[in-house]
């Protein structure tokens, strides 16, 4: 086979470009377009920031705020933090399952809440307030495109609504882009186009925003039951369309995993998230229902994080069981939920986690953000591998930055190959 290009990467070591299985790369472009506030370690430091960014706008719409990560008060931000501010704030929690607006907001759309919290479907009410603006959109998903190359993305399956769909048909990506649209927003037309995946629907929430339909907790957090589900799910597949779900709770990932089990073989469907996963529900999942994870989450998986402070001692071990799903023979494909983006954080966690349920090798690891991820779209044949006959998508490593592999957060690729072309080149970008 004739090579189209040759390329001399100076002893880069090549990785297959990652894919991305689950992000909205809307909204990892909407917070460096508005208020990032992922990086403060401190509470105080976030409510700054939003206070200085409130000095010089009219509005402040600010994302991936985490109480679990500060260290002075590890705390829900509520309006009375936010007391003094003039203008509207809303502020979303980092997994965008909770979000919180001040006095001034609420006021702006005739809603009140004492603690200024909106979860779940409640948060549509801040859409007059935080909705982009048709150029916005765009802008977004342009910068978005932009930081995948960045980070070694060849491919994402990004999670749309239909006013972001409509705005992919304005923009030139090289990165390829496989859309899977909300169940609300699909239309007539959706599944016409090649990059058209499959329809997401909700089982449940977050255990972040104490949300998720885990047993002990409110069972109104399941937001379907089992029928419904599966009435769903017949509809999406009499559509030729596959299913992605969204199940993190132990109860909505059983609901998922056996309305799959029953009908195993009709799509190749997802079950989003798969977070606390009950035992024998791994004994039931089948080639064509893929488990889409997110590494990343294992950053709260430690002792004195975020899952033993939700769940207690029980589940601190069993969370999130890499491991024993990769020994059970299933589909693993890792993606980040855009939280954030970026392949290396989440492997990072997936290689070095505390726990011998949860931690894989970094082969094991890339090829759940490649080519797992190209199994679960349908793409397992060109791309996803380095191999004959597959697509040159690359992502191309100094080998002394992943050699450490304590330290594989901070990895950058040198340079990002889509179909033999350079899409990200370091060498060529301003310090
Ligand atoms: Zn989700
Ligand atoms: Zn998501």
């Amino acid at each position: 086979m004739e090579a189209k290009n040759t390329f001399d990467l100076s002893g880069g070591y090549v990785l297959p470009g990652f894919i991305d299985s689950h992000a909205h790369l809307l909204s990892t472009g909407l917070e460096q377009t508005r208020l990032n506030l992922f990086e403060y370690e401190a509470k105080i430091e976030a409510i700054d920031a939003i206070r200085r960014y409130a000095e010089k706008h009219d509005k402040v719409v600010a994302y991936r705020w985490d109480e679990s990560r500060w260290r002075d008060d590890p705390t829900y931000i509520t309006a009375s933090d936010l007391d003094g501010i003039v203008k509207p704030v809303v502020a979303f929690r980092r997994d965008g399952h909770m979000a919180v607006a001040n006095d001034q907001a609420m006021r702006s759309i005739g809603q009140h809440r004492p603690d200024g919290i909106f979860r779940e479907e409640d948060m549509q009410m801040l859409d007059p307030l935080v909705k982009p603006g048709e150029e916005e959109y765009v802008q977004a998903l342009q910068t978005a495109i932009g930081i995948s190359a960045s980070l070694g993305i060849t491919g994402v399956r990004d999670i749309v609504d239909r006013a972001t769909y409509d705005a992919y048909r304005r923009i030139k990506s090289n990165v390829r882009i496989f859309k899977v649209i909300y169940a609300e927003d699909l239309f007539a037309g959706f599944g016409s186009d090649p990059s058209d995946w499959g329809v997401k629907t909700f089982l449940d929430g977050s255990l972040g925003a104490r949300t998720a339909a885990h047993e002990g907790w409110d069972t109104k957090n399941l937001k379907m039951s089992e029928q419904q589900f599966e009435r769903f799910c017949e509809g999406t597949w009499s559509r030729n369309l596959p299913v992605a779900v969204h199940a993190i709770g132990d109860l909505a990932v059983r609901v998922a995993a056996e309305t799959m089990h029953r009908h195993a073989g009709r799509q190749r469907n997802s079950i989003e998230h798969f977070e606390l996963v009950e035992d024998g529900v791994l004994d039931i999942i089948d080639a064509n229902t893929i488990v889409s994870a997110q590494p990343n989450f294992l950053e709260w998986a430690g002792h004195g994080g975020m899952y033993q402070d939700r769940l207690g001692e029980s589940w601190l071990y069993r969370n999130n069981p890499y491991r024993d799903i990769l020994d059970k023979g299933l589909k693993l494909a890792f993606g980040s939920d855009s939280m954030p983006l970026g392949p290396m954080y989440g492997i990072h966690y997936a290689v070095n986690s505390e726990f011998s349920q949860q931690r894989i090798t970094f082969d094991e690891a890339v090829r759940s953000y490649s080519e797992a991820g190209s199994y679960l779209i349908g793409a397992e044949n060109w791309i996803g591998r380095i191999e004959t006959g597959y697509s040159a998508d690359f992502a191309v490593f100094n080998e002394r930055n992943i050699e450490d592999r304590r330290r594989l957060k901070e990895a950058k690729p040198l340079m990002t190959i889509v179909h033999g072309n350079t899409i990200y080149d370091a060498s060529r970008v301003d310090s």
